[in-house]
């Protein structure tokens, strides 16, 4: 078991003494370890907050460079970082601020090809793509690997998020996609994003992943879409369908 050093016990102190995390709590969170997929939007408060809360593991894949545009909503990124790769300047921000953590940043696209090496020694990973075909990927290759993942996805004022285990016996994306009303294909570059709608969606997936690796229960094949602008939300129960050309045929 990862003991916790004095240093660990004060910086944690506030998070120490609720019920839900605890020393033995904080203790998993270290052993925790967790990738990230993509540096972005959703990418950079999921990384700060997991960081900050002491996951003691936390691996970033992202090939993209820092652009001008994505300042509103890319917090860790200041006007100097603009044209270096955000793998790297997020990596260093995580270090800097906890230099307890194993922060793996590499300059990395998330595919087919890429995921093996990517989920190696991984406990749980994050959806921070921006991507409907990466997402595919992702629910494919964790669900190979028998890995849990936490969607995510937010464009104009609306966000959705949904966590799926690792056998899928809630149901997988695939099953998700399926029903096309409920998926959002178009991405932030095409149809826009307000900056904070995917700051809310990133630190529920963060509450979800905090959640999992204490141990709580977590709301598998549950999606919730939510319209920050009208603060209306709504949630639908994935379920695994028969028919789902992913899960069905390996249950
Ligand atoms: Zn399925």
């Amino acid at each position: 078991m990862a003991e916790l050093t004095d240093a660990e016990l004060a910086r944690y102190a506030r998070q120490l003494i609720l019920p839900e995390v605890d020393l033995e709590g904080q203790a998993r969170l270290k052993r925790g370890r967790v990738l990230i997929i993509g540096a972005g939007g959703l990418g950079t408060p999921i990384a700060q907050y997991l960081a900050g809360a002491g996951v003691g593991g936390i691996r970033i894949a992202d090939n993209d460079h820092i652009e001008l545009s994505n300042l509103p909503r890319q917090l860790a990124y200041t006007e100097q970082d603009v044209g270096q790769f955000k793998a790297d300047v997020l990596g260093r921000r995580l270090a800097d601020g906890n230099s307890g953590l194993a922060v793996d940043a590499r300059v990395i696209r998330f595919d087919i090809g890429s995921a093996p090496t990517l989920l190696e020694d991984i406990d749980l990973v994050l959806d921070a793509t921006d991507s409907l075909q990466a997402r595919l990927d992702i629910d494919r290759t964790t669900f190979t690997a028998g890995l849990p993942w936490v969607m995510g996805a937010a464009v104009r004022t609306s966000g959705q998020w949904a966590a799926f285990d690792g056998r899928r016996e809630q149901g997988c994306y695939h099953c998700l996609v399926a029903d096309a009303d409920q998926v959002q294909r178009a991405g932030c570059a095409e149809l826009g994003i307000l900056g904070p709608v995917v700051g809310l969606v990133a630190l529920q997936q963060s509450v979800l992943a905090l959640k999992y690796l204490l141990g709580a229960s977590v709301p598998w094949g549950q999606l919730r879409v939510l319209d920050a602008w009208s603060g209306e939300h709504h949630d639908i129960t994935i379920g695994a369908r028969k028919n789902c050309s992913m899960c069905q045929n390996q249950h």
